[in-house]
This record gives structure tokens, C-alpha cells and sequence, in this order.
């Protein structure tokens, strides 16, 4: 059983990797992105008011997203571990799970920091082409990461859950040296 939070800027192969580990530990992949894009691409209510704010590369704000959180960990299948993308996204969001884990007693294990250079993360995502993806709205979404994202390093840091992976290297060996971390 894992539970664990991946983190690092847009690009970094956090879905592709937490896909790679969900199907390894058998754990759900629970990725706020992926969850907002069916939501946008069924055109319910939460779709309706993301989508603008997707993309313009902004944050959705949290009143969208933390009754998602809730409700998503609560599900069954949550309870034999997760693994968490793309949340939390800024210092509010990491306070608020907090408190969410302690309530419903599912501790995490430990914050995976996927660290790639600028550099690759743009050219990366100009090969991927989602709709989010054109070069302005990338270099938006990068600066949001830095200003929003990025204070979550120090935070998970200071309480010693912070490890930190080479994210620029072939697919397998970051898939590998993450296993080593959560098998060690
Ligand atoms: P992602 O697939 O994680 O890159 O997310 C795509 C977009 O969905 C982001 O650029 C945000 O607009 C939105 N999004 C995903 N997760 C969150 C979150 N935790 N908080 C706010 N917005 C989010």
C-alpha cells in the first residue's frame, strides 16, 4: 500500500509516472487534472467552470477543487492508498489536505519531487499538444507553478517528506529510481 503525493512543474512526467505506479502498487491514480478535463469534456456543472480558467493556465480555485478532494479520497477505493497528481497546487490546497488526511486517517507516505530543467518541460510540452499546451499558455502556466506550486517544496521539506527524483532521464529509469524510493 502507498500513499503518496507527486509533485513538480507541468511536463515533469508526473501523470506518466504516477500512471506507471498506480499500476505496479495497485493504487488509484488520482489526477485533479484528469478529473477536470472528463468534467470540462462532459460539460457538467464543475467543467463549465474550470474550462476558462484551464485554459488560460490558471489555477481553478479552490472552492472547485477541495469538495473534489474530499469526495475522491472517501471513495472505496481510496482506502487501500492513492496516489495524488496535480494536488496539491498551492499552500492553501496543502493545508487543507492536511487537515483532510488527519480526519480521515490516511497519512501520507511521502512526496515524490520530480525535477526537470526549463528547458526540456517546455519543449515537452509543445510535443504533447493538449489544448493547454501552445507556447503562451505554457509559459503561464510555468510562472503559476513557480509562484503557487513551487513554495510546496520547502513546505513538504521542512517536515521531512520531500524526496527528490531526476526527472530528466529516460521514462524507465525515473519509473525505476521511484520504486527504489517506495520499496526502501
Ligand atoms: P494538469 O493536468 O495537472 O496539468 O492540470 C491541468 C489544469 O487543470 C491546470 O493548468 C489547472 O488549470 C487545473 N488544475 C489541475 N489541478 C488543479 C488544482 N489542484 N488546483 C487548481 N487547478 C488545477
Amino acid at each position: 500500500m502507498i500513499r503518496v503525493i507527486f509533485l513538480g512543474p507541468p511536463g515533469a512526467g508526473k501523470g506518466t509516472q504516477a500512471a506507471v505506479l498506480s499500476k505496479d502498487f495497485e493504487v488509484p491514480h488520482i489526477s485533479t487534472g484528469d478529473i477536470l478535463r472528463s468534467a470540462v469534456a462532459d460539460k457538467t456543472d464543475l467543467g463549465t467552470k474550470a474550462e476558462s480558467y484551464m485554459n488560460a493556465g490558471e489555477l481553478v480555485p479552490d472552492d472547485l477543487i477541495l469538495d473534489l478532494i474530499r469526495e475522491r479520497l472517501g471513495q472505496k477505493d481510496a482506502d487501500k492508498g492513492w496516489i495524488l497528481d496535480g494536488f496539491p497546487r498551492n499552500v492553501s490546497q496543502a493545508n487543507f489536505l492536511d487537515k483532510l488526511l488527519a480526519e480521515i486517517e490516511q497519512p501520507c507516505e511521502c512526496v515524490l519531487n520530480l525535477e526537470v530543467p526549463d528547458k526540456v518541460l517546455i519543449s515537452r510540452l509543445l510535443a504533447r499538444g493538449r489544448k493547454d499546451d501552445n507556447e503562451e499558455v505554457i509559459r503561464h502556466r510555468l510562472e503559476v507553478y513557480r509562484q503557487q506550486t513551487e513554495p510546496l517544496i520547502e513546505f513538504f521539506r521542512s517536515r521531512q517528506q520531500l524526496v527528490s527524483i531526476n526527472g530528466h532521464q529516460p521514462m524507465d529509469s525515473v519509473a525505476s529510481d521511484l520504486t527504489q524510493v517506495l520499496q526502501a
